[in-house]
């Protein structure tokens, strides 16, 4: 980056806001991507931004954006770099926008059950100060501790207790948010509105690509009253999801609903193996009488669909470990390279998807397992989470990496799955988006990145295919 933008933008913001310092820089050239992660364990060439911003309010933001659309200057918005499909990948053009230094808790409200945040607060403080007022968010994402309120957003993340409270989009209230010519936007205003399109979902999702979530405020919930466990052994795949489409057709929504592959049961909880079965996990909460009734007929509806009931202390020992972020180098010195991937499907394909997907990733040389759960259900269909780990020499790792992602892809929209359930899109999934928008839906994402963007500064190469 030129010493001159370098000048002008201190100029602009201060020098303490505008940081050059290489140990800053140099924990900033990427997110929790493997592939990134891979290439600086092999030591080759990583960009870096030409510089870092860390604003503390909106509106340092608001003249950030205004200069760098005069100027024509790309900015990459980074919350707490916990993304996991390359949306943070800068180089020496870019002016990262490091949001994690803005934290506020700006207002919790008991009565109407609403707390607002900076986007750049932890997931996990956030949820600590609401639970001290006997609140919750209700988003638990694995990443809750090293992911931010304004990522969850720009994400569309998902928390492992979705099944009842839902994703990021049922959770979120309103939306603060700084366009690329510098406005600032309030979207959501009331509990619910029929005031034209939801303009939150221009930024929800987005990726950084639209502007940049400034803070959020959540619409809370009151923390359960009780929480109970149940698990069952599961036959096999199909037997384990036809019994959580019944519980969900039966209208219980227990908040966890988790089902494990064998593969995965042996693999996650070698203490709770039941001959070749896999596992269905599941956490009830809410008011005694209702949790009462669905452990009762949740357990009802299992048993009668296959399943065999199980010590219930395997989805106590999940809720104890759920949370633990893998190093991803710790595998690369085993000489394997791993990834999850998450898609989902209606309950008429799931079955399809789960059988092509493993089919063609045993296909990979190297591969050494390759397996899902799911861990997110919905009244029409199911997510999975495939894992995959396989042997390679570091050269070959890369290409194995993306052959795995690649057959993924191509397997579930074969299969009639959409093919990004959680994690977004990052610059991993560009080349697959089409399958779930297609051409035209990829068309309209452009026209509405040219509208809102004309410079095209935010975050480029991210989400939006190239035309
Ligand atoms: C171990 C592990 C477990 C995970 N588990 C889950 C899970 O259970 N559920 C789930 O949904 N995800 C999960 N993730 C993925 C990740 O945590 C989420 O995508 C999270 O929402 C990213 O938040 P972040 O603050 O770290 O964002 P970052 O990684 O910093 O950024 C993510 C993307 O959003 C953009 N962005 C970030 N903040 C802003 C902002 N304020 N305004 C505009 N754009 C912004 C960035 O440019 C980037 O494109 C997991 C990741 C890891 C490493």
């Amino acid at each position: 980056m030129l010493d001159t933008t370098i000048d002008a933008l201190r100029d602009l913001l201060g020098d303490e806001l505008v940081r050059t310092d290489a140990d800053l820089l140099a924990t900033r050239r990427h997110d929790y991507w493997a592939a990134s992660h891979l290439r600086e364990w092999r030591g080759e060439p990583m960009g870096e931004p030409g510089c870092v911003v860390r604003p503390t309010a909106p509106e340092q933001v608001q003249e950030l954006l205004r200069y760098a659309s005069r100027q024509r200057i790309a900015v990459m918005p980074f919350g707490l770099g916990s993304g996991v499909c390359g949306g943070v990948l800068p180089n020496d053009d870019v002016v990262l926008l490091d949001l994690s230094t803005m934290t506020r808790t700006r207002r919790i409200d008991e009565h109407d059950l609403l707390a607002t945040f900076d986007a750049g607060k932890n997931g996990l403080e956030a949820e600590e100060e609401v639970a001290a007022r006997g609140l919750t968010i209700g988003h638990w994402p694995q990443s809750i501790a090293v992911s931010s309120v304004g990522g969850w957003v720009s994400t569309r993340a998902s928390g492992q207790f979705s099944t009842a409270y839902g994703n990021i989009e049922d959770l979120v209230y309103s939306i603060e948010a700084v366009l690329p010519n510098g406005d600032l936007v309030h979207l959501g205003t009331a509990p619910r509105a029929a005031a034209g399109p939801d303009l939150r979902h221009v930024v929800m999702g987005a990726e950084g690509t639209m502007g940049v979530v400034t803070g959020v405020t959540f619409s809370l919930r009151r923390q359960p009253e009780v929480r109970r466990c149940t698990a069952f052994a599961a036959p096999d795949m199909p037997t384990g999801i036809e019994a959580q489409r019944r519980i969900i057709g039966a209208d219980w929504r227990p908040p966890v609903m988790r089902l494990y592959d064998h593969s995965e049961v042996r693999r996650n909880f070698p203490d709770h193996v039941v001959d070749t079965s896999g596992a269905l996990l599941m956490v009830h909460e809410g008011p005694a009488v209702r949790v009462e009734a669905e452990v009762g007929d949740v357990t009802r509806i299992a048993t009668a669909s296959g399943l065999t009931p199980m010590d219930a202390s395997v989805t106590e020992e999940w809720l104890t470990k759920r949370n633990h972020v893998p190093t991803w180098s710790d595998f690369f010195e085993m000489g394997a390279v791993v990834d999850t991937i998450e898609i989902s499907a209606p309950w008429s394909r799931i079955d399809a998807v789960y059988d092509a997907v493993l089919a063609s990733l045993g296909e990979v040389p190297g591969i050494v397992n390759a397996s899902a759960h799911s861990s997110h259900v919905y009244r029409s269909g199911i997510n999975l989470y495939f894992s995959f780990a396989v042997l390679a020499e570091p050269e070959e790792m890369e290409a194995r990496y993306f052959e795995c992602w690649h057959r993924t892809m191509e397997a579930t929209a074969a299969n009639g799955g959409g093919i990004a359930h959680h994690h977004g899109s990052g610059r991993l999934r560009v080349p697959y988006l089409h399958h779930d928008l297609g051409a035209a839906g990829i068309d309209l994402l452009r026209t509405l990145k040219r509208a809102v963007d004309p410079a095209g500064i935010m975050n480029p190469g991210n989400l939006i295919p190239p035309a």
